[in-house]
């Protein structure tokens, strides 16, 4: 293995923690547990070391039985399996185990009891965020309470008994209380950090997922356009605020011919055109939606009749001069629109209707044509 090797490594996890930290990855359970069991192990690894060191031996044993209880925690998460409810409630017991094992052979002053309040959190974390179904509320519930009796049995048991083993080493007496210290607070800075952190997350997720039904809810899949639940709206919003605007009321011409001729998977490239031409035309100074079949119902705000009529006639010739194009064949289409502008007295539905009819009259003289 090269250098090459570890830097592609390397920056493989890099991105992968950039992957988890914008939110593109999601972390799983496994990478969750993994963390979880790999921290809290490593610790008893470091005291398994020092408590060899200084012959304390009974916790020396006991460290050996807590490494070999992780072991088969990470056995348990080995391959497909996933006995996570199995694994927290045996790292829960090992460690309310371990500090009452702890407190017991050297006594309070060791920092031993604050691993019982660093687990608290652990409990709601993994019941709450992780898909454990099973009375998620009892269980983070009774483990805190449990917590706490733990704690408080600490302190009894090292106030009314003498220490198992005899030490008279100050120093190692302080190092292990800051050591045990600072391993309570990463902990419980960690997780903290780890659930607002996964909150977050999902509220950020929770607000994609719902621009996206947003926008599935207002739009047409076809064409893109609004639909006219949305059309519905602009509208009330026009007719509040008071402004002048316009209606433009278009329909394909001939638009059965297309179908019947060139089959209905044509029709639809010509649609999709002439919706594409139509937004461009009207970008920043209105609507346009899918009124019906193939009827498009333009909304532009502070119009003025030269405004709304130069809009509609650009719309006209572009479609016009538009070839569609599907399979190796080409055709022309043309559109017919219908301009009205309301006028603060009639309803939409009136100044909707004077569009259509506005329509009607350039079917009715040729087609291809704007009236207004
Ligand atoms: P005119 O010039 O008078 O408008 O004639 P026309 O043939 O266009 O008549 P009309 O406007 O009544 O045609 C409506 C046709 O539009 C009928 C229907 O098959 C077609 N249509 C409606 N929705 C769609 C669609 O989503 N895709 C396709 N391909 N065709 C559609
Ligand atoms: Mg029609
Ligand atoms: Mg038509």
């Amino acid at each position: 293995m090269n250098a090459n090797h570890w830097k592609n490594r390397l920056k493989k996890g890099f991105n992968k923690l950039k992957d988890v930290l914008t939110g593109k990855t999601q972390i799983t359970n496994r990478l969750k547990f993994h963390a979880l069991i790999g921290s809290i192990a490593s610790v008893h690894v470091l005291l398994l070391v020092l408590f060899c060191v200084f012959q304390i031996m009974p916790l020396f044993y006991f460290n050996i039985l807590s490494v070999l209880t992780y072991a088969a925690c990470f056995w348990l998460m080995w391959g497909e399996r996933e006995h996570y409810l199995t694994i927290y409630f045996i790292t829960y017991i090992e460690v309310i185990l371990h500090s009452l094992a702890a407190t017991i052979c050297l006594g309070w002053n060791f920092g031993f009891a604050q691993y019982i309040i660093a687990i608290v959190p652990v409990g709601f974390y993994i019941c709450y965020t992780l898909d454990i179904r099973q009375k998620k509320f009892t269980i983070a519930t009774l483990s805190a309470v449990f917590s706490s009796a733990a704690f408080l049995a600490c302190k009894f048991l090292s106030f009314f008994g003498e220490p198992l083993v005899e030490t008279d080493n100050i120093a190692l007496e302080l190092s292990l209380y800051v050591f045990n210290s600072l391993c309570a607070f990463v902990f419980l800075i960690l997780f903290s950090l780890v659930f607002v952190f996964e909150m977050k997350l999902s509220s950020n997720r929770l607000k994609h997922q719902n621009a996206i039904l947003d926008k599935l809810a207002s739009t047409d899949p076809l064409t893109g356009l609004y639909n006219r639940r949305s059309m519905d709206i602009f509208l009330n919003q026009a007719v509040e605020s008071a402004s002048s605007f316009a209606l433009i009321m278009c329909d394909i011409d001939n638009f059965k011919k297309v179908n019947d001729t060139y089959g209905h998977d044509f029709g639809d490239v010509v649609l999709k055109g002439i919706a594409g031409i139509t937004s461009d035309q009207v970008k920043g100074k209105g609507y346009v939606c899918r009124w019906g079949g193939e009827e498009i119902l333009i909304l532009i705000n502070n119009a003025s009749e030269e405004s709304s009529l130069r809009i509609a006639e650009n719309i006209r010739r572009n479609v016009a001069n538009r070839v569609f194009e599907l399979n190796n064949k080409w055709i022309h289409c043309s559109l017919t629109l219908g301009v009205a502008l309301y006028d603060g007295k009639e309803s939409v539905e009136d100044t909707i209707t004077r569009a259509d009819y506005n329509l009607y009259c350039g079917k009715r003289n040729g087609k291809n044509a704007v009236v207004l």
